[in-house]
């Protein structure tokens, strides 16, 4: 037992041999020492609010816990028992003390064995639990929410059948790797089952926060993992709940957030899900593809398909739209319409468009037999017309291609026009000095008057497809798309009627003077590939049927070993065939 007297000011007076032994310093080296320069210093100021207590007469003795440091600055823990000397009446102070280091570590190896998962050194489902009731305790029902992830490891059954317990058990490792790797300072994150890992998220409000704290989650395992020297690809999926609308303790949140996992793969794997399926409103999607979309330009997902564009009369295929498409490995494929407002609202827009430029002049390129022209159009976004380097970057773009600009038309929506008409009109100007056409996409959805076209430097107007589907029962949309019709040919403007789908539509619109159409009757968008099959297969024979005999027997022979009947046939109207 150690044993040492201080003075009224915690000086120490004796120390015997255990003493020093379980401090490191000589006897001589203690007498004459404070008290409190032994303490760790995490200790000290517990160590000063004691002893005050006991030499101010607060209390005769009290017993400690305590970290001291030896001299050798390695640690000693000792159980003290502290009294006042009353006899002697001088304030001194008897510290008994005995080491107990040996005894802290074994309990606190312990309590780390409860806490954490061995495999992982993650912390256990029980410390998962007790951590997130704790904070659930401290949080007031109005105050910042909690959010409990769940994630699971896709396909791990399948992982451990091939690669064995203990490969399985490296990647289990790698991933909980991964996971610390990936924490804020105020998560907390452990393993609760074989391949289920937990994470608490503290101070979520809301639906945002959690929803990308997922998208980071799922992006932890976009590179491969290497086990043994083989890479292997693991996806995982996350359940979300939340405190305190999907539930008010640990075990119905965590149970909450597993359920979500279900759902989640219901989806595919590499998604996540919330407990309660309400909050996938419209904002948390646009925030959660605005987010893929990123890695989606970066590792090109996106590419551009090709509508045909007819001329109604005679039937001639005259040009193709370029449209814009996303196939991810997460999402699969996703809508334009989906997309594009989360593009546009992120600014991706600028870098997607773009790339649609670049891609559908490269390609309109190889279009151009030299028979007939053949052109592109590619939308524009509002938000990139309205950048002040729009009609230098087009026209840079247009230059590297090689694409005669003539070929080109660039759809605009009336609201884009609407935003700041003089600039706008100033750079239509620009780019229609280079001949490059402009087009009024979705005409009629918006707000402007056909008065409003006057003025403005277009070429083509596009008749929204919402008039053309009401055309064959609705009197009205004729009366309508005939009255765009009539004022647009006062104007000058070519007329491109879309979304036609069926004979009856198409009929109609001939009456109505439509030049242009476009739509399923006539061609779904397709990949470049099969565009510039199409234009081999209309445009060539045709152009050479039209220039009569001679050229024919030549064509037979360049295009291919087509038949006389096939070449025929594939200039008969698409409709018919
Ligand atoms: P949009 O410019 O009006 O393009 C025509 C849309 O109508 C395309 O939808 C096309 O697939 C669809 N469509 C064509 N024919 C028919 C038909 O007969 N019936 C029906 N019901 N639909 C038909 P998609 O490809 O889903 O694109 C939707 C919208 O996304 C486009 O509407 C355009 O506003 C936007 N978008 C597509 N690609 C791009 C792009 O590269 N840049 C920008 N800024 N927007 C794009
Ligand atoms: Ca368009
Ligand atoms: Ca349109």
């Amino acid at each position: 037992m150690g044993m040492v007297i201080l003075d009224p000011d915690w000086k120490i007076l004796s120390a015997n041999q255990r003493a020093a032994e379980m401090t490191g310093y000589a006897v001589d080296e203690l007498e004459g020492m404070s008290k409190l320069s032994l303490a760790g210093p995490e200790q000290r100021e517990a160590m000063i609010r004691d002893l005050r207590k006991v030499s101010e007469n607060g209390i005769p003795s009290y017993r400690a816990e305590r970290r001291l440091l030896r001299k050798d600055l390695s640690p000693v823990w000792v159980r003290s028992c502290v009294s006042r000397l009353e006899a002697d009446g001088e304030g001194h102070i008897l510290v008994l003390s005995e080491d107990i280091t040996a005894e802290v570590a074994a309990r606190e190896k312990l309590a780390w064995q409860a806490a954490h998962d061995s495999l992982t050194g993650l912390a256990s489902r029980g410390r998962v639990e007790e951590t997130l009731q704790n904070a659930i305790l401290r949080i007031d029902l109005e105050g910042p929410e909690v959010a409990v992830f769940c994630l699971d490891l896709d396909g791990f059954r399948l992982i451990n059948d091939t690669l064995g317990n203990s490969a399985a058990d490296e990647l289990l490792q790698q991933v909980a790797a991964r996971l610390r790797g990936g924490l804020d300072e105020t998560d907390f994150a452990g393993r609760i089952g074989g391949d289920k890992f937990a994470l608490i998220m503290l101070e979520a409000d809301g639906t945002e926060g959690p929803l990308r704290r997922a998208e980071r989650l799922l992006a932890l395992f976009a590179a491969p993992f290497r086990v043994r020297g083989s890479e292997i690809a693991v996806s995982a999926s996350v359940g979300i709940s939340r405190y305190p609308v999907d539930g008010l303790d640990a075990d119905t949140l965590l149970q909450g957030a597993g359920a979500a996992i279900r759902d989640a793969r219901h989806a595919g794997h590499n998604h996540w899900s919330f407990c309660t399926p309400r909050l996938k409103d419209d904002a948390c999607e646009r925030l959660l593809l605005a987010n893929r979309l990123r890695n989606a330009v970066e590792n090109n997902e996106m590419y551009v398909e090709y509508q045909p564009q007819y001329e109604l009369e005679g039937n001639r295929l005259v040009g193709f739209e370029a449209l814009c498409r996303w196939r991810g490995p997460m999402l699969g494929e996703v809508t334009p319409s989906r997309f594009i407002p989360a593009a546009e609202e992120s600014g991706l827009i600028v870098p997607i468009g773009q790339m649609v430029l670049r891609e559908a002049c490269r390609r309109a390129v190889t279009w151009q037999t030299g028979l007939v022209p053949v052109r592109v159009a590619v939308n524009v976004s509002a938000v990139q017309f309205e950048r002040a380097d729009f009609v230098e970057s087009v026209l840079a773009t247009v230059r590297d291609s090689g694409l005669n600009p003539r070929l080109l038309e660039l759809e605009l929506t009336e609201s884009t026009l609407v935003r700041d008409r003089d600039e706008g009109a100033k750079k239509m100007e620009e780019l229609r000095a280079f001949g490059i056409r402009i087009a009024i996409d979705d005409f009629g959805t918006g707000y402007s008057s056909l008065s409003y076209l006057q003025n403005m430097p277009v070429d083509t107007l596009k008749v929204d497809r919402a008039f053309t589907a009401r055309l064959s029962t609705s009197a009205t949309a004729v009366t309508m798309v005939r009255a765009i019709i009539a004022m647009a040919r006062a104007l000058g403007l070519r007329i491109v009627t879309e979304g036609v789908e069926t004979e009856e539509q198409a009929e109609i619109l001939r009456q109505l003077g439509s030049d242009e159409v476009q739509g399923y009757l006539y061609g779904y968008p397709e990949s470049a590939q099969s565009a510039a099959e199409r234009v081999w297969r209309e445009l060539v024979p045709a152009a050479i049927l039209t220039r009569q005999g001679r050229s024919l027997a030549l064509l037979v022979g360049a295009v291919g070993k087509q038949s006389r009947e096939s070449v025929t046939g594939v200039i008969m109207p698409h409709s018919v065939q």
